[in-house]
């Protein structure tokens, strides 16, 4: 049968998809699913409900009727809502759909498509780890249940909301295959919360946005402008980067550039990272552009989303804001994507195919000869490397557009404070600093970035980190056998129990969360008002925006947050951001961590200064001297990018070379463990003119998910092509030999985390 009335993407699309599939080695399928919208099954869903002029009193009129259809009535009279027609079948039978269409016939049950429903309103469940326990507390738990036989299931559930703040509990009981009845017992202990969020058909329905007009560009500004307008007049597909500072306007720029595009009937499309995309950010769009913008957001409810994705196919809007999958919006005379934020980990996606915004982007202009901006205060080193090799124009803002100074930034050497006998997460200069503020009434960010298992083992003496021998990479530590391991080349041992540089015994895990940060600020500062943002408070209706607005008008003192307050946000009356522990992105076990480490600091001093008053940055941490760390305080991405690109070419890191991830999973574990060493096996052999660096097999960072086992093997070469090929070669010859049902593969070129 014709499924759909028209077509879901045009010939651009199509090529788009057979390209992804080529470049990322996945399934034609699996790119098909990504430029359709998710929603696409429920499109012919239909709803019921009693005719509104029916009411209680009328039941009598409907006696001696057929039962099934008496019964149809009562439940519909009882709702006084509209139903979905499955649901009425779930519980009438298949059968029922004659008396209702009889019912619609006579007019007493009204029936409508999913588009104009406007009464549905949709709840989901999230589960979190309760607020009160901290993470030592929760480790003991974990490795208690991993011991007691029955406890196992609970033990998942703990381990997997470790790392994610919150998540569906839906989406928990399909990842783990978890029972109610496992989360239920862990509510009932109160070692998890369960909350109920109602989403919304249109989110920014009750909000009105006021009408902004172009600011006049500074002159830097307008280089950019009228570089990348020219761009566009050419339309043969062009690839910039702004490298500009926070504060110097990109997004004035970004608006001013999307006139253009409407100017000459084009469309656009702006990614921003998820996290980013709250109210305040669309307000920017829709002040300037009002219903010509549609949003795209994964909170949004699947019929939302298809509501806008279908307003972009019939071309009634011209810009669509979104983040990662809005890059397929099926625009059809697409001028211009701009990716805000670029050097963002959530544009690469984690499932297949485990593609990157920016290629696709890139990808994507280049085929209707449009123009790709990203853009960052802080560009990924694979972007600015880009530029450098010529793939890719560099532009530069590099002064603030309202002429504010960049804060000043001070290390804070934590080792010392120690010394000093401070024990506390506040360093002294950091309280009188907020005690300064709190006396002049001007605003303070407190920064810590406790997300997931950024748990690294240091020593509190001497600042050492225990790192890989072989690959200079900090250990992980896993609480289960109180063992450290690197997960790069494998290698294991117990840990220390004195530091194996100064000796000293005080060799801590770093996990301190914003929560701890909170009590810590109260029991200091008692006087001051505090606000904690992370996926914990944000979370629950417009809860960003109640937070965003309460800090702005100055009815808190203090924000403590995680990331989430890391960028966009324009707070005029924060004079001071203090960073608690820079560690704690410095020491993940990833090459990358420098880069991560620069971003954030970069980032979140950003937010410091942005009005008349100069601003402060202090930043502590064990590790003073690092050059992620010296260099952000002199706002010097330069001298950062050249140190950093200078390592990566020793070591032989991206982007000198491309990295190919193997990923073996399985429930049975020896299964895995054997298979990735047999398949390890053969991709030796098949390596004899060592064109391939082979690392492995290891557990990989999350060794244990959906309750099976991962373990991965790592390939390095320059050559992407023939990294590739190498790669599924070696990948199918392994299948055609051993064909084992236990355990399934899965791939990554180009992975941003391992
Ligand atoms: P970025 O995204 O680069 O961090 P923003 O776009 O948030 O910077 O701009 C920082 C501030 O400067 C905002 O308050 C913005 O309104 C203001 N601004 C931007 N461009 C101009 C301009 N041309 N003239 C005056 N103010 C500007
Ligand atoms: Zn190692
Ligand atoms: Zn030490």
């Amino acid at each position: 049968a014709i499924v759909d009335s028209f077509p879901l993407f045009d010939e651009h699309l199509l090529e788009l998809a057979k390209w992804m599939k080529e470049y990322y080695g996945c399934r034609m399928i699996d790119c098909l699913r990504c430029i359709m919208p998710s929603s696409m099954k429920i499109r012919s869903e239909y709803f019921v409900r009693i005719a509104p002029k029916i009411d209680n009193t009328d039941i009598e009129d409907f006696k001696g009727r057929n039962k099934v259809e008496e019964e149809i009535i009562l439940f519909l009279l009882n709702k006084q809502k509209y139903v979905l027609l499955e649901d009425v079948y779930d519980i009438f039978g298949k059968e029922s759909s004659k008396y209702i269409k009889k019912l619609i016939k006579e007019g007493i049950i009204v029936q409508q498509e999913k588009e104009d429903i406007k009464e549905l309103s949709y709840t989901i469940k999230y589960i979190s780890i309760n607020k009160d326990l901290d993470l030592d507390e929760l480790e003991d738990i974990i490795e208690l249940y991993q011991s007691k036989k029955n406890y196992h299931a609970q033990a998942r559930i703990l381990s997997l909301l470790m790392i994610n703040d919150w998540i569906p509990v839906n989406e928990l009981k399909k990842a783990l295959q978890v029972s109610n009845s496992s989360i239920q017992s862990l509510v009932n202990k109160n070692i998890v919360q369960i909350e109920e969020i109602e989403i919304h058909r249109d989110p920014y329905s009750h909000m009105d946005f006021k009408s902004t007009e172009s600011l006049l560009p500074t002159q830097e500004q307008k280089n950019v402008i009228q570089y990348i307008t020219a761009k566009l007049e050419h339309s043969v597909g062009a690839s910039v980067l702004i490298h500009g500072i926070t504060g110097s306007g990109k997004t004035e720029v970004y608006l001013q550039l999307i006139d253009e595009v409407i100017k000459r009937g084009g469309q656009s499309i702006v990614l921003v990272p998820e996290i980013s995309l709250t109210p305040q950010t669309v307000e920017r769009f829709k002040g300037r552009f009002g219903d010509q913008v549609a949003v795209t957001h994964s909170k949004l409810s699947l019929r939302e989303r298809y509501d806008q994705w279908k307003k972009a196919k019939e071309g009634k809007v011209s810009v669509m804001i979104g983040p990662r999958s809005a890059v397929f919006t099926p625009f059809s005379s697409l001028k211009l994507i701009i990716l805000d934020e670029e050097h963002e980990n959530t544009y690469k996606s984690e499932i297949s195919p485990k593609f990157h915004a920016r290629d696709v982007a890139r990808k994507r202009c280049e085929m209707a000869g449009g123009v790709c901006v990203t853009a960052s205060a802080t560009p990924s080193l694979d972007s600015y490397f880009e530029c450098e090799e010529g793939k890719a124009e560099l532009l530069t803002l590099t002064h603030r557009a309202n002429d504010s100074k960049l804060p000043s930034v001070e290390i804070i050497d934590m080792r010392k404070e120690l010394e000093l006998g401070n024990r506390s997460i506040f360093s002294t200069a950091l309280q009188e600093e907020i005690e300064k503020n709190l006396k002049n009434k001007e605003q303070i960010i407190l920064f810590l970035n406790r997300r997931g298992f950024s748990n690294f083992v240091s020593c509190r003496k001497c600042g050492y980190v225990l790192k890989c021998k072989n690959c200079s990479i900090s250990y992980t530590y896993h609480a289960y056998n109180h063992s450290i391991q690197c997960h790069y080349c494998g290698d294991k041992m117990k840990v220390p129990s004195v530091c194996p540089q100064c000796g000293s015994s005080h060799i801590r895990y770093f996990g301190v969360g914003t929560e701890r940060v909170e009590s810590e600020v109260k029991k200091h500062f008692p006087d001051a008002r505090v606000l904690r943002m992370d996926l914990d408070t944000a979370k629950g209706k417009y809860g960003y925006e109640k937070i965003l607005d309460q800090f702005k008008s100055h009815k808190a003192d203090i924000l403590i947050g995680t990331q989430m307050i890391a960028k966009g946000h324009d707070f005029p009356n924060v004079t001071l951001v203090g960073i608690l522990a820079a560690d704690l992105t410095l020491h993940l076990q990833d090459f990358r961590s420098a880069e991560r480490t620069f971003q954030l600091i970069t980032q979140v001093s950003g937010r410091a200064g942005r009005g008349e008053l100069p601003g402060r940055v202090l930043v502590q941490t064990y590790d003073p001297g690092h050059y992620s760390i010296e260099t952000a305080k002199e706002h010097d991405y330069l001298s950062f990018y050249q140190k950093e690109i200078e390592l990566r070419k020793q070591l032989n890191y991206p982007p000198f070379t491309h990295i190919f991830l193997i990923l073996i999973t399985g429930t049975n574990e020896k299964a895995v463990i054997s298979n990735a060493y047999k398949l390890m096996e053969i991709m030796k052999y098949l390596n004899k003119k060592k064109k391939f660096e082979l690392f492995g097999p290891v557990p990989a960072i999350l060794s244990k998910i959906k309750n099976k086992y991962r373990w991965r093997i790592i390939v390095k070469c320059e050559d992407r092509d023939l990294l590739m090929k190498y790669g599924f070669y070696c990948i199918n010859k392994f299948k055609s030999i051993l064909n084992n049902q236990e355990i399934q593969i899965q791939t990554d070129i180009d992975p941003l985390m391992m």
